[in-house]
């Protein structure tokens, strides 16, 4: 019975994980335009390799938007608050799991996916107008990807030289903004274990509505 019990899951897992090496197969082979870039299970968008140790750093979907056709109304007041933060020396950059790209079986497929993700952020950051650093996780959430919050890879990733140059990020000058928090409505708590796993203060969605929170 209880050789059962674990069968079951055992190979839910390994299916999963089969299913996602495909896909991963499938995300390696389809190109990133620039000014996008890839690393494993990353999709990222930094123009320039960017300098500073502050960093405003924040989740996408349900933080800095609210999704649907009124999108933009849902974040009109977004821009202004990243320029603020802009001008007052931090770098803005983006840390957000998309589960997509982990569902593809096919290249067509799959470059659709990766097409209409990166449109989605670009859109975003031409709405903002401010330099923006942008980490995209593509792997599905149940196989563990070093680059999926809460895991650091995106962290990691722009503290490279790929994405950094002369003074580094430091966790103790920055702050992070999600609503997966762990509260009674929210889905889980990737946002919160990634800020503490990091050491950056954390702050939940509130912090762009309520001024210097
Ligand atoms: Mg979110």
């Amino acid at each position: 019975m209880q050789a059962a019990a674990f069968a079951g899951p055992r190979r839910a897992l390994l299916r999963n994980q089969d299913g996602n090496h495909e896909a991963l197969k499938l995300f390696t082979q389809v190109p990133a335009r620039p000014p996008w870039y890839k690393e494993g299970w990353c999709l990222f968008r930094s123009e320039d390799a960017a300098e500073g140790a502050r960093v405003a750093a924040f989740d996408f979907d349900k933080t800095l938007h609210h999704g649907g056709m009124a999108w933009r109304l849902s974040s009109a007041h977004i821009p202004g608050r990243l320029r603020q933060l802009h001008e007052e020396g931090y770098r803005i950059v983006i840390f957000s799991n998309q589960h997509g790209p982990g569902r593809q079986r096919t290249r067509e497929a799959m470059q659709a996916e990766v097409r209409d993700i990166t449109a989605r952020f670009d859109d975003f950051a031409s709405f903002c107008r401010v330099p923006l650093q942008i980490f995209v996780a593509a792997a599905r959430g149940d196989v563990g990807d070093a680059f999926r919050k809460p895991n650091i890879g995106m962290w990691e990733l722009l503290c490279s030289s790929r994405c950094s140059r002369g003074t580094l990020p430091d966790p103790a000058l920055s702050f992070y903004v999600g609503n997966s928090a762990g509260r009674k409505t929210d889905g889980n708590d990737v946002d919160r274990q990634f800020a503490q796993r990091l050491g950056l203060k954390f702050y939940t969605e509130a912090f762009l509505t309520s001024r210097g929170a």
